[in-house]
């Protein structure tokens, strides 16, 4: 049995600062406005954070038990995180690693944040757990759900990729059709669990999901013998993935374990570019006007993102930047990922790497890190329609033509 880990929230949005168990997901004056902070005694938990992470044979993301905040008695029997960092061959004088997450149980990092969802649930003595989602997080959720013996209910915009809804429903989760996009699905997961009690996983409510996805950069730096890479390049839809990246990051610095942060890279589709706008703006994460989404790059396509104050932190504290790729850009960043490092990319995952070569990454002499979030095998249609794949048709016609 391990120990109980102790720590305490404080909201983004007014400072409160609340104990371990006093609020549920998020702060209760300033309700959904007011994601929070989970914050550990980082001093004490770094005297020994790396020989606790030793001490753990497999190579997965509860090796990180230690800063997060749930016992691994409850971890789903999954092997989650513990993704490959691969570096990629180029000619250039940079050194890129890409990190693929795209390997976890259901074929995204969303598998951390809902192994760590249905670890709390399950710590909780709750038997239903559910989520807003338009693919990923449910997938994930459902299959996290399905190992652990926990009821699944899933509120997904009709639609949704079909191999999303189909790995959810596989995985033997309910799947209530939402009209709309995200922000119906989440009202409608919101009211549900309200009235009857289930465990929200939803992003832009449950403040923990950065928790699980921090681990990442555990990860990245273990893998890197402790070092910092110069820059992480993060796909960016609601913020959440890129606002934990840092965070893991700055934990490891106020554990003593690094001796700086990496700039963190925040990376958008052109057609959902909030982020982007409200910090070249410079007025604070509600500096921009909400447009409606307009990208094929469906796992980052998010018209006001939930976790903007977590995102907007993320890259004004490390010294980093957001940046736009057009979709163009982004699926030849998938054929790229794919010819020259054999890591097959969803789109939203490829962004990454569109901005990582926008920036110049492969010119320039430091480390980059490219976060690859998701599995190619998750949009079929949407890779076909792009017509990146056209060319290759076209030749391969040719040569049987011939
Ligand atoms: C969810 C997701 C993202 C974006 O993460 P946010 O936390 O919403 O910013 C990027 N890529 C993939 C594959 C995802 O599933
Ligand atoms: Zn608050």
């Amino acid at each position: 049995m391990s120990t109980e880990p102790r720590y305490f929230l404080r909201c983004l949005q007014c400072d409160s600062t609340y104990a371990k168990g006093q609020v549920g997901y998020c702060c209760p004056i300033c309700e959904l406005d007011g994601a929070l902070d989970v914050l550990y005694d980082y001093e004490r938990i770094g005297r020994s954070f790396r020989q606790d992470v030793a001490r753990r044979e497999a190579f997965d993301m509860w090796r990180y038990r230690s800063i997060l905040p749930i016992s691994d008695d409850f971890r789903p029997a999954l092997h989650t995180g513990g993704s490959p960092l691969y570096e990629m061959k180029h000619d250039g004088q940079g050194c890129i690693l890409v990190k693929d997450d795209s390997r976890n149980p259901s074929g995204s990092l969303k598998d951390r944040a809902s192994a760590l969802a249905v670890a709390l649930a399950a710590g909780m003595g709750a038997d239903t757990i559910a989520t807003a989602s338009t693919g990923n997080a449910a997938a994930a959720l459902a299959c996290m759900s399905a190992i652990s013996g926990m009821q699944c209910k899933i509120f997904a915009p009709a639609n949704a990729p079909r191999e999303k809804l189909a790995q959810m429903r596989t995985y033997g989760a309910s799947v209530i059709a939402v009209e709309g996009g995200y922000d119906e699905a989440f009202e409608a997961c919101y009211a549900a669990c309200k009235e009857y009690g289930w465990y929200n996983r939803s992003t832009g409510i449950n403040s923990f999901m950065s928790e699980g996805k921090k681990t990442v950069a555990f990860e990245i730096c273990e893998q890197m013998q402790w070092r910092v890479p110069d820059r992480v390049y993060v796909p960016v839809g609601n913020g959440c993935i890129v606002g934990a990246v840092y965070k893991g990051f700055k934990e490891l610095h106020q554990m003593g374990c690094t001796d700086r942060i990496p700039r963190i890279m925040g990376v958008q589709a052109s057609g959902s570019d909030f982020m982007f706008r409200a910090w070249r703006a410079g007025a604070g994460p509600n500096g921009a006007t909400a447009q409606p989404a307009n990208t094929a790059a469906g796992s980052i396509s998010v018209a006001l993102p939930r976790d903007r104050i977590k995102a907007l932190r993320a890259i004004e504290k490390s010294g980093g930047e957001f940046i736009t790729v057009s979709d163009t850009e982004i699926f030849q960043a998938v054929t790229e990922l794919a010819r020259n490092c054999g890591v097959f990319a969803e789109a939203g995952a490829a962004a990454a790497y569109a901005g990582a070569k926008k920036c110049g990454a492969h010119g320039r002499s430091e480390t980059s890190v490219v976060l690859v979030t998701g599995s190619g095998l998750k949009d079929i249609a949407g890779l076909l329609k792009s017509g990146v794949l056209a060319d290759g048709a076209e030749l391969l016609r040719q040569r049987l033509a011939a």
